[in-house]
């Protein structure tokens, strides 16, 4: 197929080579030129703007930080809309607010061209394995045609509902996620601070109730001081900000999301905003008196 990728980040661009690999025509922009450069080497056609990329796109591919860089890149000037032809797809994985997917939606719309939201959960290893867990919003029929793309880039591709349904359950994720380090935060410095060993503790827990595939791969990195990224602080501040808007839009209360944001923020706050996720751990440290390590 005819694929155009905008956004050649951390995923971006492990997502755009393996659809180069399966055989697909692509065309990419960033506006960073060095990661167009890197892209264009492994076989994708080099274009100026995301409106290039559409118009010579069946079906163009955003992967962006958030919901403002995915309206200037798909409704702003030389953007994805001034580029796409009627009947082709937009298809954004980014993480956003599905408030601004159906927005973005709507735009698409108005210009007969249709529109998906698909954000990915796995991270950067998961991205370049092609294993990525996909879910999606939009009609049935848009799905079934950029389900053979979704299968260059991930292990599985989920239709959840409609526009906007992809990033819900995407929050629905990050919140899991989220409140699960900040369980797993307090509960070893719990530990810690009592005189045990922290791997000791993991070891006992994690067959039982309280393990889960956050606590394998969070508690490690904890125990062994490993903050590398990763996943950054600052995007799952952003995801957990975008969760709540999309509750008050439903008058709906989240106080545990909502007290994590808050702890994310500070530590964004604290020089810690690059950091993984899982140092997190470091807020309840600090605030005890106390380092999660080894004896
Ligand atoms: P990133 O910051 O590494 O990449 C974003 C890219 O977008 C950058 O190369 C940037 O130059 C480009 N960009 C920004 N504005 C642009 C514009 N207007 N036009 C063209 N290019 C533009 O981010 P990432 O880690 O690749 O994440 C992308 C999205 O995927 C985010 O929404 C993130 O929350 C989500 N996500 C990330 C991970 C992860 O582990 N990194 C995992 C799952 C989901």
């Amino acid at each position: 197929m005819k694929v155009g990728f905008v956004g050649l980040g951390i995923m971006g661009k492990p997502m755009s080579r393996n659809l180069i690999k399966a055989g697909h025509e692509l065309a990419v922009y960033d506006i960073v030129e060095s990661a167009v450069d890197e892209i264009a080497a492994a076989g994708a056609s080099r274009e100026e703007s995301a409106r290039d990329v559409a118009q010579r796109s069946e079906i163009t591919i955003t992967m962006l930080p958030d919901g403002p860089e995915v309206e200037a890149a798909v409704t702003g000037p030389r953007g994805v809309l001034d580029g796409a032809a009627a009947g082709s797809i937009v298809v954004d994985m980014s993480s956003i607010s599905p408030l601004v997917a159906q927005r973005v939606a709507a735009a698409c719309a108005a210009k007969g061209v249709e529109f998906l939201d698909a954000p990915v959960s796995g991270g950067e290893p998961k991205a370049i394995d092609g294993t990525l867990a996909i879910m999606a919003g939009g009609k049935q029929e848009v799905f079934d045609k950029v389900l053979p793309l979704f299968s260059c880039m991930g292990s599985s591709a989920t239709l959840t509902g409609p526009v906007g349904a992809g990033n819900v359950t995407k929050l629905a994720n990050q919140i899991m996620v989220a409140v699960n380090i900040a369980g797993v935060s307090e509960a070893l410095a719990l530990a810690t601070k009592a005189g045990l060993d922290p791997e000791v503790v993991f070891n006992a827990v994690k067959g039982g109730l309280a393990g889960s595939t956050v606590l394998n791969a969070k508690a490690p990195m904890m125990i062994g001081r490993n903050f590398k990224p990763g996943f950054r602080i600052r995007l799952h501040q952003k995801d957990l900000r975008n969760a709540l808007l999309a509750a008050e839009s439903m008058k709906l209360s989240l106080p545990f999301t909502s007290l994590v944001q808050q702890v994310l923020m500070a530590l964004m706050n604290n020089g810690r905003g690059d950091l993984d996720h899982s140092a997190i751990a470091t807020f309840i440290e600090d605030m005890g008196k106390v380092e999660i390590k080894r004896p």
